[in-house]
């Protein structure tokens, strides 16, 4: 049987000695895999439209173990973030983090708007680079969110109450927010941070935004780098320190 979809190419491997694994996104089906018979020997035409990072149409034909691409047609490419390093390289993370978070494909239209979405902004040029980390930033959450890993940034986990400014606040790691109350009473040793009230205002705001807003807000250096070594550690949590942290 054949079948076509869309998708972003998210990462490839080589399998044995001619063939190549490729795991894509597409809104259909979520995350994927197919294999391209012989694209090293020949260097056929698929490869170039399979390069991570580019959106495409693929066919495939429907295979006992794995399905095999027979045919692609490259949409974009994203030039801009393919010749800007620091865009490349948080661009890459995102992609990275599709492919280990573990998710089911009941929400893949909406991660995958999510994905193009951001790549559409990144692609842009004239972004500042505090910008292009709260864009990054944005996407992870809402990646985060939508895969089913979301957190309660409203109410503390324990005594369920709305988290106050005035009070100090905790993030416990794959739980939620605690209030300080609750956790002095706390028995249980748990991995927990301090989080201050900016950054619980602004992780709000990246998960209820449209992802464009983020590219509105202004925000200092300091709060921008307190919020990527959170999102770090919880991604560590989450997925098992395997994403590349060259720009967290
Ligand atoms: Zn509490």
């Amino acid at each position: 049987m054949n079948y076509q979809t869309e998708g972003v190419v998210l990462k490839s491997f080589s399998s044995g000695e001619y063939d190549r694994i490729y795991w894509f996104f597409s809104p259909q089906f979520g995350k994927i895999n197919f294999v391209a018979k012989g694209v090293r020997k020949s260097l056929a035409k698929l490869a170039g439209g399979l390069e991570p990072l580019t959106q495409a149409e693929v066919f495939l034909v429907k295979g006992k173990k794995i399905d095999r691409v027979v045919g692609v047609t490259a949409l974009d490419q994203f030039q801009e973030i393919q010749k800007n390093l620091e865009k490349n390289i948080r661009a890459r993370s995102i992609l990275e983090l599709l492919f280990y978070l573990e998710m089911d494909s009941s929400e893949a239209e909406k991660i995958y708007f999510q994905l193009k979405q951001y790549l559409f902004e990144l692609n842009k040029s004239m972004i500042s680079l505090g910008k292009t980390d709260l864009l990054s930033l944005g996407a992870i959450w809402k990646i985060i969110f939508l895969s089913g890993w979301g957190i309660d940034f409203f109410h503390c986990l324990s005594c369920g109450e709305k988290l106050q400014r005035e009070k100090k606040n905790y993030f416990c790691f794959g739980r939620g927010v605690i209030c300080v109350d609750c956790l002095k009473k706390e028995t249980e040793n748990f991995f927990h941070l301090p989080i201050e009230k900016d950054v619980i205002k602004l992780l709000r705001f990246l998960v209820q935004q449209d992802l464009i807003f983020c590219k509105k807000l202004n925000l200092s250096d300091r709060l921008i780098l307190t919020l990527k070594k959170l999102t770090k550690a919880y991604l560590d949590e989450i997925i098992g320190k395997k994403m590349l942290d060259l720009w967290f």
